[in-house]
């Protein structure tokens, strides 16, 4: 839960429904230290993050803010004004982040602000320094933004980590350190990773300038020079985060079928390129709607649309989920289940098939029932290609043979 701690009627409702309405859940607002201290006593397990005003009537120093953050909350701070020293008092403290009073843009700010804090716990990140101190500073940083952390003294220990954490997604790697330094790591990293999947931030206290560009050549994401303000520590590891983030929304719906969300044929080849050499046993069925046609003919095309998400739906909720599903164009559907018998594959597959036969289907004012027929090819062949030749043309059989059944290689 958000707590919202805010003397101001005007800003407090403002900042309340604002948010509410973004961020669709409820937020406890108290208007005094007083009050705040009662809501933190009695559930600080409950709060997640803490909105706090700097003064208010009974605390102007911020009391509030060290308060929250003894009961380790998350806090951000609102503030009407910012200068060199005010800077120094919040940081000082350990927040998430500052917010200007300053019009509905910063609102906008906040609301992402929380979103980015609680997704952050899914991105590990390791440090690279040689310094204890500047590790345990920047982790203290990384923790406060709940980021789990995990550190190395040089870049030789650094690819040993990463080894042993394959889930890491950026890398803060110092440049001058002992046995490997911050180039040559990033350089090393380069070989297996991309920027997409691993970013890397070079930090430096070199006075040498030319030591960010050098890091960007060597293939870092970024750069930041020490020493350096938390807040623009914060501002690029976020952003790199955020651009993370980006691209793998973008990658994952270049892999997906728009209508039906299922994987699409160019997913299904790359993943078959990297599962195919290496299983022992796989099996491929190709999957095709009977008279689908007559669908939109008969009901429209709007209604064929909501039949293949049906049917879509079927093959999610049916097949076991290491299955690999894909819809390959129009009304034809591909598998890939690896590590079963023939007949395991053939009982699920005759399953599916009764159970899109017995699946009602209702758009608008028309209910109608629709059957598929499968072709499938259990046998391990040279490549891809021929076991989903083999596929299809069992489905033609099963087509020829009446429709609404399975076939299998014999
Ligand atoms: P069969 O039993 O032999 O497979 O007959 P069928 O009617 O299912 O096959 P046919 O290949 O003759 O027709 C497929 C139809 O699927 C034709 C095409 O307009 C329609 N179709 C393809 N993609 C979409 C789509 O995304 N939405 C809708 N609504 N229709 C689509
Ligand atoms: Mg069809
Ligand atoms: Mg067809």
């Amino acid at each position: 839960m958000i707590l919202l701690v805010e003397d101001s009627p005007i800003f407090g409702t403002l900042v309340k429904s604002n948010l509410e309405k973004r961020l669709s859940e409820s937020i406890y607002w108290a208007q005094s230290f007083a009050a705040a201290k009662k809501i933190i006593d009695e559930r600080a397990e409950d709060i997640d993050v803490a909105l706090l005003d700097l003064s208010l009537p009974d605390c102007d120093m911020g009391e509030v803010v060290d308060y929250a953050i003894s009961h380790e909350i998350s806090s951000i701070v609102f503030t009407s004004r910012f200068d060199i020293q005010m800077h120094k008092t919040i940081w000082g403290k350990g927040v998430v982040d500052y917010v200007l009073k300053d019009g509905p843009d910063s609102l906008n700010y906040l609301a992402q602000q929380i979103q980015r804090l609680r997704r952050n716990h899914k991105y590990k990140i390791l440090v690279v320094d040689d310094s204890p101190m500047l590790r345990k500073l920047i982790c203290r940083l990384l923790t406060i933004h709940r980021f789990p952390t995990v550190t190395a003294n040089n870049g030789v220990e650094a690819l040993q980590v990463l080894e042993q954490h394959p889930d890491i997604n950026l890398i803060l790697t110092d440049y001058n350190m002992p046995e490997m330094d911050g180039f040559e790591l990033t350089r090393t990293l380069r070989r297996h990773h991309s920027q997409e999947n691993l970013a890397i931030i070079g930090l430096s206290a070199q006075g040498d300038r030319h030591v960010s560009a050098k890091f960007i050549k060597h293939g870092a994401n970024d750069f930041i020079a020490k020493p350096f303000y938390a807040e623009e520590f914060y501002c690029r590891v976020n952003l790199n985060i955020d651009n993370m983030e980006r691209v793998a929304i973008i990658r994952d719906s270049s892999h997906r079928d728009y209508l039906t969300g299922l994987h699409n044929r160019r997913y299904f080849f790359s993943r078959m390129a990297r599962i195919f050499p290496k299983a022992k046993q796989l099996c491929v069925a190709m999957v095709d709607i009977d008279f689908f046609k007559a669908v939109n003919d008969n009901y429209g095309h709007d209604v064929g649309d909501t039949t293949l998400c049906v049917v879509a739906d079927l093959l999610r909720r049916h097949l076991p989920e290491d299955a690999l599903i894909a819809r390959f164009g129009g009304e034809e559907f591909c598998l890939c289940l690896c590590d079963r018998t023939d007949m395991a594959v053939f009982d699920l597959l005759e399953q599916l098939r009764l159970q899109v036969e017995n699946t009602t289907i209702s758009a608008g004012d028309n209910t109608f029932n629709i059957t598929i027929s499968i072709g499938v090819c259990c046998k391990k062949m040279a490549t891809i290609d021929e076991m989903i030749a083999t596929a299809d043309e069992l489905l033609y059989n099963a087509k020829q043979q009446g429709r609404n059944c399975t076939k299998v290689l014999e």
